[in-house]
């Protein structure tokens, strides 16, 4: 399967940095491995992974393996705007910090209410540092932004994720979604995955996303017990305190203790079942 970009040849669009956005999930490696194969072109410049500085382990392992050498053509560079985890650790002591969708519980009368926090997490975390790394290559750091686009940005959503496009509001940058073009879902990413024998990138997102469905929590409490422990220490740090917000705030949507809210619903989308609220393409890709 083969897609060409508009420029198969290079630069004489303008364009002077292609990037691909590493969320390092199953749809931005195999975006990765099919630019490395030539199947999706003009090859990116680099990748950029931005790291809050709390994902799973095995995500950690996977980035590994993708800047190992002979993996990836292209440089993989990481680049962190923070660390959420130490964030929100602080963040119940009425320090600053950059919300998460949690949800919040509060008394109305003789019954509770509960709601959800504006997420400023995925731009602090994510968006403004590799937008920061991507200026900074191009020499653009102070410097008056192009009014016409010289950085293309390769977003790894997939064709059923469709409705998650969102053009780039900048002129300096213009965002592509090659897998969409490709009209390529989740699951034709995994079966090119296998068909490569590459193996199966784990769920990428951060430990305590609000946003993780439960089949997700019931994975991470059977089978990564450090990460759950984590995530039930988050969730116990942000109850009260948090500037701003009103009420005691939970990870889980049901707003209950995370390690005592019922797990066992028959909902099984697996990763971010708020799927309509999820990050905009670069959380969980
Ligand atoms: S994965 Fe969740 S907590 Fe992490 S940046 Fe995205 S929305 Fe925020």
């Amino acid at each position: 399967m083969g897609v060409a970009s508009a420029d198969a040849n290079g630069r004489e669009d303008g364009i002077r940095l292609r990037v691909l956005s590493l969320g390092a999930g199953v749809q931005s490696t195999t975006l990765a491995l099919m630019a490395a194969h030539g199947e999706i072109a003009p090859m990116p410049d680099c990748a950029i992974f931005a790291d809050t500085g709390s994902e799973p382990r095995a995500v950690y392992d996977h980035l590994a393996w993708l800047r190992s050498p002979n993996v990836l053509p292209f440089p993989v560079h990481v680049v962190r705007g923070g660390d959420i985890r130490a964030d929100l650790l602080r963040a119940g002591r009425g320090e600053r910090w950059a919300s998460i969708p949690a949800f919040t519980r509060t008394v109305k009368g003789a019954r509770f209410e509960i709601g959800m926090i504006r997420r400023q997490c995925t731009k602090d975390y994510k968006i403004v540092p590799i937008r920061r790394a991507v200026r900074a290559r191009l020499g653009l750091t102070r410097r008056r932004s192009p009014d016409h686009a010289v950085a293309e940005q390769w977003i790894g959503i997939s064709f059923d994720e469709v409705v998650r496009m969102k053009p780039s509001f900048e002129a300096w940058q213009v965002n592509r979604w090659p897998l969409i073009e490709a009209r390529m879902t989740r699951a034709d990413c995994l079966r090119w995955l296998t068909r490569h024998d590459y193996p199966v990138p784990p769920k990428s997102s951060c430990i305590g996303c609000p946003f993780h469905a439960d089949a997700l929590w019931r994975q991470m409490r059977e089978d990564d017990p450090d990460a759950w422990r984590d995530a039930v220490a988050i969730d116990r740090a942000i109850r009260t305190g948090l500037r701003g917000i009103r009420g005691e705030v939970f990870l889980h949507r049901s707003a209950i203790a995370l390690d005592e809210a019922d797990l066992s619903t028959s909902e099984n989308a697996g990763q971010l079942g708020l799927w309509g609220n999820e990050c905009e393409g670069l959380c969980g890709v």
